[in-house]
C-alpha cells in the first residue's frame, strides 16, 4: 500500500496515516477468528483476552511502559480528556492547569470549557520558533496546580517541547505532568522508564493503524478518575474494548518500534530534500519552527503571502494531499493559533502549508512536489496580482 485514496502523493500523515499492511492483516485475522469479548470466561473470550494482552504489550513496548500502565481509549482526544478530567476529579481541591498556547484543539477546547466552570488555566507562550522555555513552566506552577499538560510534538510545525527537562521540573515540584505524544510516539524514541511523567497520550491512526484505538499511559502509582465507568481497562475506561482496532494499533506500534531510528533518518532526509528544494526555488519561502528541534517528518511552510488555500487546492487537483495551516471560520479563514502564538504575521500564517511525511513516502513524492510547485505558485501569484 503506497498511497492514500485517490491522491497520488499523500503528505498529510499528521492528519492520519495510510493503514499499514501488517495492521490490516492482523485486524483481518482478528475479525475472521470470530472474536469473543475479552471479559468472557469461555474459550473465545480467552482468545480475545490474549489478543488484548499482546496488543497492550506492543503499545507499552513502543514507549517503555509496563503493559498494566496502558489504558486503551477510542482516540487521542479521549486520552487527553481522560488525563485532564480524570486528574481534576481525583485532585478535587486543586483548580489550576498549566498548558501551552499551542496545544492541539482537543486539549484547548476542553480547557476553554473548563475555564467556564471556574478552573484557572495558564497558557504558556512560545517564542517565534515555537519553543517553550522550561523556566516558564516552573514559574506558572502554584499551590493550586492540579496538572501540567503539554504536547511533545506540535502537530502543525513538528516543533518538540523539551519534555525530559520539563519532567524534571514538574517531578521536583510534585505536580503531575501529562504529555500529549500523539504526534511524537513512533517518530522519536520515548522511554517512560527514564521519564518521570504521570501520563502520556498516543493514538493509533498517526502510526499507520486505522482510527478507533488509542491509549493513555497512566503511571502505576498515579490515580485518576475514569470518564467512562466500568470494569475494563483496570477500571480506568469502561466499555467493551474495540479489539480489532486495538490489535491493529498494537501491530502498528510493533512496526514503528522495529525500525524507528532508521525510518526517522530516512524521513528526515526526505523532509530536508523538500525544504532545500523549496528554499532554492522560492527564496521568499519561510519554514516555521526551522530553528527549533522538530519531528523529522513535519514541515510547515509559507510562500511569502501567497494564499495557502489556493496552493493546497492546486496541489490536490494534481494528486498531492497536504494540509492547510489555517482553519475555516465563519466569514473566511482563521490563521493557525500555533503560528499566531509564534508571532507570525496574519497573511503569512494564512498561507502556511503543512507537509507531513510517513512510512510510505519516497523520494518520488518530494520530486513530484518540487516539480509541481513552480507552476502552482506562479498561478496563485498571478491570481493574487
Ligand atoms: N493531539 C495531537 C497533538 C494531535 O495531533 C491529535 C490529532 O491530530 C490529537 C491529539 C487527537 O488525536 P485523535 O485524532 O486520535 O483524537
Amino acid at each position: 500500500m503506497s498511497e492514500k485514496g485517490a491522491a497520488h502523493v499523500y503528505l498529510d500523515n499528521n492528519a492520519t496515516g495510510v493503514v499499514a499492511r501488517e495492521c490490516l492483516e492482523a485486524m483481518l485475522a482478528c475479525l475472521r477468528s470470530g472474536i469473543g469479548n475479552p471479559s468472557s470466561a469461555h474459550a473465545a473470550g480467552m482468545r480475545a483476552k490474549g489478543l488484548l494482552h499482546e496488543a497492550r504489550a506492543e503499545v507499552a513496548g513502543l514507549v517503555g511502559a509496563r503493559p498494566q500502565e496502558i489504558v486503551f481509549t477510542s482516540s487521542g482526544t479521549e486520552a487527553n480528556h481522560t488525563a485532564i478530567l480524570g486528574t481534576l476529579a481525583a485532585r478535587a481541591g486543586r483548580r489550576h492547569i498549566v498548558a501551552s498556547a499551542v496545544e492541539h484543539p482537543s486539549t484547548l477546547m476542553l480547557l476553554r470549557h473548563l475555564e467556564e466552570t471556574g478552573i484557572a488555566v495558564t497558557y504558556l507562550p512560545v517564542d517565534s520558533e515555537g519553543r517553550l522555555a522550561v523556566g516558564a513552566v516552573r514559574d506558572a506552577i502554584t499551590q493550586d496546580t492540579a496538572l501540567v499538560t503539554l504536547m511533545w510534538a506540535n502537530n502543525e510545525t513538528g516543533v518538540l517541547f523539551p519534555i525530559p527537562e520539563i519532567a524534571e521540573t514538574t517531578h521536583a515540584l510534585a505536580v503531575p505532568l501529562h504529555v500529549d505524544a500523539v504526534q511524537a510516539a513512533g517518530r522519536i524514541p520515548i522511554d517512560l522508564e527514564q521519564l518521570p511523567i504521570e501520563m502520556l497520550s498516543l493514538s493509533g491512526h498517526k502510526l499507520h493503524a486505522p482510527p478507533g484505538a488509542a491509549a493513555l499511559f497512566v503511571r502505576k502509582a498515579f490515580r485518576i478518575a475514569p470518564l467512562l465507568w466500568g470494569h475494563q481497562e483496570h477500571r480506568m475506561r469502561g466499555g467493551t474494548e474495540n479489539l480489532p482496532a486495538i490489535v491493529g494499533f498494537g501491530s502498528a506500534c510493533a512496526l514503528a518500534q522495529e525500525d524507528l531510528e532508521v525510518e526517522a533518518l530516512r524521513i528526515g532526509r526526505l523532509r530536508a530534500d523538500l525544504e532545500r528544494g523549496i528554499v532554492e526555488r522560492f527564496p521568499a519561502a519561510r519554514i516555521h519552527g526551522v530553528q527549533a528541534p522538530r519531528l523529522p517528518n513535519t514541515s510547515n511552510i509559507s510562500f511569502g503571502t501567497l494564499d495557502g488555500e489556493r496552493i493546497m487546492a492546486a496541489l490536490d487537483r494534481r494528486g498531492v494531499a497536504v494540509s492547510l495551516g489555517a482553519a475555516c471560520a465563519a466569514g473566511g479563514m482563521d490563521p493557525s493559533h500555533v503560528l499566531t502564538a509564534m508571532g507570525v504575521d496574519r497573511r503569512v500564517a494564512l498561507g502556511a502549508i503543512r507537509f507531513s511525511f510517513g512510512r510510505y513516502n519516497s523520494e518520488a513524492c518530494v520530486g513530484r512536489v518540487l516539480a509541481l510547485l513552480p507552476e502552482i505558485l506562479g498561478e496563485v501569484a498571478a491570481r493574487a496580482a
